[in-house]
């Protein structure tokens, strides 16, 4: 962590200086905002913490209940979750409060007396390494209170506005050249004003109200997918039981067909079970609804025979409806206006994809919908991006929930087949296994986009596909010889990420690097001067790191190239935490398959790898930087 570079901060260093509009923000929502968004969940919270670093952005969030949420909803929080809460600084405090998945058991009925059930295989949770994040679970809401206090800490100064209910918006046409051309109608659900109408302006609107989203009725999206949508009884539960596996993720497949995923809790004693109530007819009207927790308990009592289930807290519960839904836009740009304009709203999380509870991809999702959209609403409105930018988080975001769903509905089919009918009994363990890396966020791959490159040189970097997350490796700070995780370093501050991968030649010495450095920080096409503001830190938009070939000691900090050493804030002092060199017990350039010529790999804010090149390939990384980025 960075801080004192502006002078001596004595306080909690992850409360950043106030900035722009958050210098004096005023409590009350204002009549015009640069960005409204809708809901607190998180979709909404994870926009809003994103563009608490842009400072320059009037940005504010709203939510009809008056408070925040307190308990329920989702709690499976996949690696990919993880390696976004390191980016917005809380994975280590979250990760100590939570309950880490390291293994799955399978429990069936018992082949020697199909009424009971008996385990039937353990699986491991991550058995290649994906990530070296855990796979979490906890509570929704204690999500939502670190990126609430993420945002708070933020330059910005951001915090939800409470009580206000979205009901309507308005989108100027484009000849009507308005500042803030969407009209959006609330109502206070809370206080004095209760029930009174609230207007308000905003350049850009994100819905991100949930699956019954009203701002996704109003710009004309309709859900399409399973007429059915499937039941479950959800507990959070505090018990006393002789079942074995009570503090182990399992999925129980009774003989009379009933199944439960019964998930342990964060703190040690709570858990959770999904008793599954089977598909549900539109034409229910809601009946599924009346089934009472009593019924639930029973229901998890039976499918658990012979072991037994004491029930003496149960702190939430809920009927949980959902179908595989999708809309085909995430934005309001019909087909047919396509071209012709940019996006003005945008629907995120599950106003725009809905998901069973089985594979736990609700909330995972949502949240990087919202990685997605905010820093790219960040760079159109600080000037730094065209506003075509904006077009490409449907793009992306849209083929990624389809996708999930097609593997939703796959585990979740395979869960609610009877062991029986299976053709091969061990189908549901083996999928688990299989398909480990999708639901853990990580299959996403972005295809060729003004913000992501052609695969031209991917053979230079093999294990950093072009499209796909980062994904970290370790290397050695030289300045400090500490051993790090060079893809936690990547924080959410809207910065790209440029790692320049030396070739052979030792520091100071002549070489690719040498030459591409002296280019990057004199040539007059050079991202560097191109596109950061002469007024900020020459960091501001790129973040750029050397990582070299050598063990740390044999790279000599004083000879590396200047432009790896920037001096920065208001005392010009050096950044030294640019410079690495390799574990040489987990050469980086060998796990991740980099050429020994040297490589540029180029990361976006949200953490994806933009483009892949060769050293001598300077042309082609300042016409890839000039797609996306407006000089300045
Ligand atoms: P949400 O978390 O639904 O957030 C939407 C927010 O918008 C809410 O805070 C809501 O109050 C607010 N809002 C809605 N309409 C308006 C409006 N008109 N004006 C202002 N604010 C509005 N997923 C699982 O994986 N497992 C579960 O067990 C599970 N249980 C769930 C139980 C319930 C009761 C619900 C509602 C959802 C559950 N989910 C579960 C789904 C999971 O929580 C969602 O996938 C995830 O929260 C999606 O995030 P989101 O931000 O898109 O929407």
């Amino acid at each position: 962590m960075q801080f004192h570079h502006h002078g001596y901060v004595s306080t909690d260093p992850r409360v950043e200086p106030a900035a722009g509009v958050g210098i004096d923000r005023p409590d009350e929502l204002p009549e015009n905002v640069d960005v409204l968004i809708v809901g607190t969940g998180p979709a909404g919270i994870v926009t809003a913490a994103q563009l608490a670093q842009f400072p320059s952005v009037t940005t504010r969030i709203v939510e009809r209940r008056g408070d925040r949420l307190p308990i329920g909803q989702a709690d499976g929080i996949q690696a990919r979750s993880v390696e976004t809460f390191q980016a917005f600084g809380f994975a280590n405090r979250i990760i100590d409060e939570a309950y880490q998945i390291t293994e799955m058991a399978f429990w069936k009925p018992d082949p020697s007396d199909p009424s009971k059930i008996a385990r039937a295989a353990r699986a491991v949770d991550d058995p290649t390494g994906i990530s070296e994040f855990p796979h979490l679970i906890v509570n929704q809401a204690r999500v939502l209170d670190y990126f609430a206090e993420f945002m708070a800490n933020s330059p910005a100064r951001m915090k939800p506005d409470y009580g206000f209910e979205f009901k309507s918006l308005q989108v100027a046409a484009p000849d009507e050249d308005a500042e803030y051309p969407v009209t959006v109608t609330l109502v206070h659900t809370t206080g004095e004003h209760a029930g009174q109408e609230r207007i308000v302006h905003a350049k850009y609107v994100v819905g991100a109200d949930g699956a019954h989203s009203a701002v996704r009725e109003s710009i004309g999206c309709t859900m399409a997918g399973d007429q059915a949508f499937h039941a479950w009884g959800v507990m959070d539960t505090l018990a006393v039981t002789d079942f074995p596996d009570i503090r182990t993720k399992c999925a129980i497949q009774s003989d009379t067909g009933g199944n439960i995923l019964h998930i342990p809790r964060e703190g040690g004693q709570l858990f959770r079970m999904y008793v599954d109530l089977g598909e549900v007819d539109p034409s229910d009207k809601g009946a599924v609804r009346q089934t009472t927790l009593e019924q639930i308990i029973a229901k998890a009592n039976a499918i658990l025979h012979p072991y037994t289930l004491d029930v003496k807290d149960v702190p939430w519960h809920s009927v949980y409806e959902v179908g595989h839904r999708l809309t085909d836009r995430f934005d309001d740009v019909v087909v047919e206006e396509i071209g012709t304009r940019t996006p003005r709203v945008f629907i995120t999380g599950d106003a725009c994809h809905t998901h069973s509870a089985k594979a736990g991809q609700g909330m995972n999702v949502s949240m990087q919908d919202g990685f997605n959209i905010g820093w790219k609403l960040g760079y159109v409105l600080d000037g730094r991006s065209p506003e075509s930018l904006l077009s490409t988080y449907s793009a992306e975001r849209q083929p990624v929930a389809k996708s999930l769903i097609d593997f939703d509905k796959q585990w979740s089919t395979l869960m609610a087949t009877r062991p029986e009918d299976l053709d091969d009994p061990t189908e549901l363990e083996d999928f688990y296994t299989r398909t480990a890396e999708f639901p853990a966020g990580f299959m996403t791959q972005y295809p060729p986009s003004m913000l992501v490159g052609e695969a031209s040189f991917q053979d230079l970097a093999t294990g950093f596909p072009i499209g796909k997350r980062f994904k970290s490796a370790r290397a050695v700070r030289v300045g400090d010889a500490n051993y790090v995780q060079l893809g936690h370093h990547h924080r959410a501050d809207g910065r790209w990420r440029v790692y320049a991968f030396a070739d052979a030649a030792a520091s100071g010495e002549p070489s690719a690097l040498a030459d591409w450095a002296h280019w990057l920080q004199t040539a007059p096409d050079s991202p560097l001067l191109v596109h950061s503001p002469k007024d900020r830190d020459v960091d501001s938009v790129f973040d750029v790191k050397v990582i070299y070939q050598q063990p740390h000691p044999e790279v000599d900090i004083s000879r590396v190239p200047p432009v790896f050493l920037p001096k920065t804030g208001p005392f010009g002092l050096t950044d030294y935490e640019k410079v690495y060199g390799i574990d040489p017990a987990e050469d980086i350039f060998e796990v991740r398959g980099l050429d020994r010529g040297g490589v540029v790999v180029v990361v976006r804010p949200d953490q994806y790898v933009a483009n892949v090149l060769p050293l001598s390939a300077t042309d082609e990384l300042a016409a890839f930087f000039r797609t996306n980025l407006l000089a300045r």
